[in-house]
């Protein structure tokens, strides 16, 4: 689902790579690749290619790292219990009472709801397979990671099995722009073998890892110490306690051979320095989602430290069962306060970081010539200069997305859109 050879041009293109662009123009071709970047006088525009005149600004389509679209809709039921484990409880209740048909229907509003805030790609988890159908049947981009859970390791192979099976099923659709991925879930709900059995087979397969990891306390009570509200729910269901003496979360998965490039780590709230110098040799990616690591009381994710370190990083918003609504805006600000990122930085985190973070900086994330034609289009609130133009994309994003663009075909545009744009 491409569209084009399409030619748009605005006051400013920030290219996410490079300097801003005044008077820029970006041409995406007829595959819906980017063609070309720059001043609006150097860009080609081929016979028969009409330009588009932008008010505001031109930037990279937005990369939500983490998300669970197949809970769209779940917001209303958001509540927080004081502990973790009950809302995990509780949320499996409330997928397992949704119908398929629901859920497909909630995965497309949530790609939808996505798309009406600049976000292009998403990175998105999920059980239900909803969301890498939905993905593919409206042409979206993103990898949807499939979970896969067992706490008991007299689960493994079952589950295993099945889940296998189910990423043959799902392997289907995926396509140039739609990517399958593979997710244990988290320490607290796959076991030891599970974890070591999955990833193996999630790298035989070539599929993307994702793990939720190092989010709550009583996640790390569970490994270090065998304590804690999960290692009670796994006591009344007769699941063994994992041995003693403990560790963290990451030195646990590290010990089962999940840790590297190709896992992205969502949270990671908990991790010091030792835990943090892990991931770094590792090479990891990072999901950093402030705002649902805040709503559940988890506490703020060492960012500063993990940017330091050289990991990539991506801002994520959870789900609406976290947070409630979803906006990768505030989730940027939310990390740019919390790293004392500047504005520019704040922008990486939901463009090229994102983008790396996934491992798909080569396809997305920058306006860069031979990259996927993905855009968001931004009003300002007047002429800015250069020195300024960051902070303002930075405020601008959060309601001012005017179009959405992903591989050169709209797929969004505010209602009330200035005459000539079309
Ligand atoms: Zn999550």
């Amino acid at each position: 689902m491409t569209a084009g050879p399409r030619r748009l041009t605005a006051p400013w293109v920030w290219p996410g790579e490079g300097v801003p662009i005044p008077d820029g123009a970006v041409l995406v071709g007829a595959g819906g690749r980017i063609a070309a970047v720059g001043p609006e006088t150097q860009v080609p525009a081929p016979p028969g290619v009409c330009t588009e005149r932008l008010a505001g600004a031109l930037l990279p389509g937005l990369v939500n790292a983490h998300t669970h679209l197949e809970l769209t809709g779940l917001d209303a039921h958001s509540a927080h219990p004081a502990d973790f484990p009950a809302w995990i409880r509780q949320l499996i209740a409330l997928k397992a009472a949704r119908p398929f048909a629901t859920v497909l229907a909630a995965a497309r509003q949530g790609i939808r709801d996505c798309w009406a805030q600049g976000v292009t790609t998403v990175g998105d988890t999920g059980d239900s397979g909803a969301v890498i159908q939905a993905l593919a049947e409206l042409g979206a981009s993103g990898i949807a990671y499939h979970e896969v859970f067992g706490p008991d390791p007299a689960q493994c192979d079952a589950a295993l099995q099945a889940w296998v099976a189910r990423l043959g099923e799902l392997a289907r659709f995926a396509g140039p722009r739609v990517r399958l991925g593979a997710s244990p879930h988290a320490p607290y709900s796959v076991s030891g073998p599970l974890y070591a059995a999955a990833a193996r087979h999630a790298r035989a397969a070539g599929l993307p890892l994702a793990v939720h990891l190092a989010e709550s306390a009583d996640e790390s009570a569970l490994l270090a110490s065998a304590s804690g509200g999960f290692a009670e729910a796994w006591a009344r269901r007769g699941i063994p306690l994992p041995s003693l003496p403990g560790r963290s979360p990451i030195a646990w998965l590290d010990e089962h051979g999940v840790l590297g490039n190709d896992v992205l780590c969502i949270h990671v709230v908990r991790a010091g320095d030792p835990e943090l110098d892990l991931l770094a040799r590792r090479g990891v990616a990072i999901a950093h989602c402030p705002r649902s690591n805040r709503a559940h009381g988890h506490g703020d994710a060492p960012l500063a430290a993990m940017l330091a370190r050289g990991l990539r990083v991506g801002a994520g918003t959870d789900s609406v069962a976290s947070v409630s609504p979803l906006s990768l805006a505030r989730e940027a600000a939310a990390a740019r306060a919390l790293g004392g990122l500047t504005a520019g930085q704040g922008l990486h985190l939901v463009t090229l970081g994102g983008a790396a973070a996934l491992g798909l900086q080569q396809e997305i994330g920058s306006l860069v010539p031979g990259k996927w034609g993905d855009l968001a289009a931004v009003r300002l609130p007047g002429p800015v200069d250069a020195t300024k133009l960051a902070e303002t994309l930075f405020t601008a994003m959060h309601e001012d997305v005017s179009l959405t663009v992903l591989a050169g075909r709209t797929v969004w545009r505010e209602a009330e859109a200035e005459p000539g744009t079309q």
